[in-house]
């Protein structure tokens, strides 16, 4: 096996072992939109060299998949993503920052109203560029 090949196994392992310390955080709840179901731990990014629990979230399958989605391509103006409106206000920094992220790319007018009340840390502010996923071939 070669070194770099390694290094994504082992990094891989590690994002893994935060499965444990973030189901205890989310309660078997995802922990952008509260709903229960099938859980996977993401980073939304921008990613840290080293696995970090306050980087990483555990996601339902449709949060992933809102995730993994390119930051340029805006998203439905859906009222099933009406939850945003709610968590951008989460307690959680990474959790806030990527329901910021994603209610930015709804063009609907309950996000645009949403996201005018709200008043984000810099530090926060920081976490909402999330990094471009590599394109899928
Ligand atoms: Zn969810």
């Amino acid at each position: 096996m070669s070194r770099a090949r390694e290094a994504v196994d082992e990094r891989r392992a590690a994002v893994a072992a935060l499965g444990k310390d973030l189901s205890r955080r989310a309660r078997s709840r995802c922990e952008l939109c509260g709903e229960g179901g099938s859980l996977s731990v993401v980073e939304p990014g921008p990613v840290p060299e080293a696995p970090d629990v306050a980087r990483a979230l555990l996601l339902c399958a449709r949060c992933a998949g809102l995730c993994a989605t390119p930051a340029a391509r805006p998203l439905p103006a859906d009222e099933g993503l009406r939850f945003l409106a709610t968590s951008i206000w989460a307690e959680l920094p990474i959790a806030q920052a990527l329901a910021v992220r994603l209610c930015r790319r709804v063009p609907a007018a309950w996000a645009r109203e949403a996201l005018d009340g709200l008043y984000l840390e810099p530090e926060i502010e920081a976490l909402t560029d999330g990094v471009e996923p590599p394109p899928a071939d």
